[in-house]
């Protein structure tokens, strides 16, 4: 089964600028799947087509077989992003910031404190429910940032860069935490420009660069090249 579906992408920013073009892709349920690029390959730009914060110019995109322009609610659910920059209320407290993100989703309030709860204990943030987050570390920001991606426990989780700028020591630990996840039965996707958490990570990989795919192969396939 697929997870999801792209065929014929394409993005041309206004101002003319065309940063994808003409991408297929395409990752089964279940995997954990690299895009791997240099800076400005179309990463971010792929990814916020697939949860709908970009507009397409071209193309199909499929999530469980659900087309996003005509099932958008229903594509949605089945996603979790996790995006590069913070953009959750630095002024709330890590527990008022999942419980609002699951009432976003419609899920039970009763629910939504026991998922918080479970999500703040495994990622080491339980001590820090009820600060402020500006006064979270930048792991602590990064960690919650996955904790909030899983509140309406998504099929799929889709990470940008998730360790940019993240130190050694925790980034094995999100690794683990991924992998966790990933074995958990959570479909994995996440964009990195560095081939090492790749390798670490994923079971196949798509390189792009300027805006296309140039290889979509297995990591271990890939790797036996190299
Ligand atoms: P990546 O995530 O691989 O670094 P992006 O998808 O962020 O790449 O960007 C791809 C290209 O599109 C870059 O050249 C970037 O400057 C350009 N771009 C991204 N967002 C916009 C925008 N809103 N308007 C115009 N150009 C953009
Ligand atoms: P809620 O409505 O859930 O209580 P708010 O989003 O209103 O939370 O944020 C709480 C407080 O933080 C408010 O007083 C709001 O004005 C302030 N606040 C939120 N975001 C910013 C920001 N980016 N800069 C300055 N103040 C902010």
């Amino acid at each position: 089964q697929l997870a999801l579906e792209i065929s014929g992408l394409k993005k041309t920013y206004k101002g003319g600028f065309q940063a994808v073009k003409g991408l297929d892709l395409e990752v089964s349920k279940g995997d954990f799947f690299a895009l791997l690029g240099p800076n400005g390959a179309g990463k971010s730009t792929t990814i916020g087509v697939i949860t709908s914060l970009v507009n397409k110019t071209e193309g199909l995109v499929k999530v469980f077989g659900h087309d996003i322009e005509k099932e958008l609610d229903l594509a949605k659910s089945f996603l979790g992003l996790v995006p590069q920059e913070f953009n959750f209320n630095q002024f709330e407290a890590p527990l008022k910031i999942l419980v609002n993100q699951a009432g976003y989703y419609g899920v039970p309030r009763k629910i939504a404190n026991q998922r918080a709860e479970k999500y703040l204990k495994q990622l080491d943030l339980w001590q820090k429910r009820n600060e402020p987050s500006r006064n979270l570390s930048g792991g602590m920001k990064r960690r919650l940032m996955i904790a909030r991606a899983l509140m309406h426990e998504p099929q799929v989780l889709i990470l940008d860069e998730p360790t940019a700028g993240v130190d050694i020591e925790l980034r094995r630990h999100m690794w683990d935490y991924l992998r966790e996840l990933n074995s958990q039965g959570i479909t994995i996707i996440l964009t990195t420009h560095y081939l090492e958490e790749a390798e670490m990570l994923c079971r196949n990989i798509a390189i792009i660069d300027h805006g296309k795919i140039v290889e979509n192969t297995s990591m271990k396939a890939l790797l036996s090249k190299l």
